[in-house]
């Protein structure tokens, strides 16, 4: 029985419309060809919960950080507390809207590009179909193939919201870590990991120390910088899928010796 609410056609039916009308007639003309092309454009763009994925994603990481207090788990026990973490709620709570609108962002530029990938496949299918149509072709690979480029695009998005969680992650860890009062940031890079597609700079960076500029321990003369600033190189987790961490410090004396000024030396070492 045939519903009475008009319901808008899927991508796969659409696609499946296409790719049958094409087998049975072949190609007949360059005007229904855009028209094929403009309906599963249409249809493509009406299919996006991507969005949604990746919002609810990114709250769930702001959830688990900062309203659950994990982040706090990650720092030192002289570093920050649960006070610190809550008077900087309204900060932190600003970087998750800005992540959320940057992968909103993301995602719709790929979205067009998988889209426009789509339509130049089925185009170029369209293109190899003989005059009169085919029987010959099998019309799920066709269409699974058609397809393919919109799946890789969900496979892309995953790896956006990903890297924005990352991102976020790293941005409550930094503003939690100087509203706490860290000193220095250590630098891990996860290169050991398997399958990490590590960059080779960073994997230089590996364990290093790079000071935070206008400490309070700086400011007091009792340390100096071995390797730079952290303002120097860029963070942890900006460029592009680098899952590398920077894991704060808080007192001079966790700093090795080669960091302290002879200020520093006389206050913490005996
Ligand atoms: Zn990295």
């Amino acid at each position: 029985m045939a519903s009475k609410t008009y319901r808008k056609k899927t991508l796969y039916e659409t696609l499946t419309d296409a790719i049958n009308y094409y087998i049975d007639r072949g190609w007949d003309s360059e005007k229904s060809l855009l028209s094929w092309s403009n309906k599963l454009r249409i249809a493509a763009n009406r299919e996006n919960d991507n969005l949604d994925v990746t919002r609810n994603h990114l709250k769930a990481v702001y959830r688990r950080l900062v309203i659950d207090g994990g982040a706090l788990r990650d720092q030192p026990v002289d570093g920050p507390n649960r006070i610190t973490l809550n008077n900087i709620k309204p900060d932190l709570r600003r970087e998750l809207d800005k992540r959320i609108f940057m992968a909103a962002d993301l995602i719709k530029l790929n979205r067009e590009t998988a889209i426009n990938k789509t339509v130049q496949r089925f185009q170029g299918w369209v293109s190899s179909v003989p005059p009169g149509g085919t029987s010959a072709v099998d019309r799920n690979a066709q269409k699974q193939a058609i397809k393919s480029s919109l799946m890789e695009q969900s496979f892309i998005n995953r790896r956006v919201a990903i890297d924005q969680g990352h991102k976020l992650a790293s941005a409550v860890t930094h503003i939690l870590s100087i509203q706490g009062g860290a000193i220095a940031f250590q630098w891990h890079s996860n290169w050991r990991r398997p399958g990490y597609n590590f960059r080779v700079d960073h994997k230089d960076r590996d364990d290093l120390i790079y000071l935070i500029r206008g400490s309070w321990a700086l400011e007091k003369g009792l340390i100096k910088p071995v390797y730079g600033y952290y303002d120097e190189i860029t963070a942890a987790g900006e460029e592009v899928f680098c899952s590398c961490k920077a894991l704060p410090i808080y007192a001079p004396q966790k700093l090795p010796l080669e960091f302290l000024t002879e200020k520093g030396r006389l206050e913490f070492v005996n």
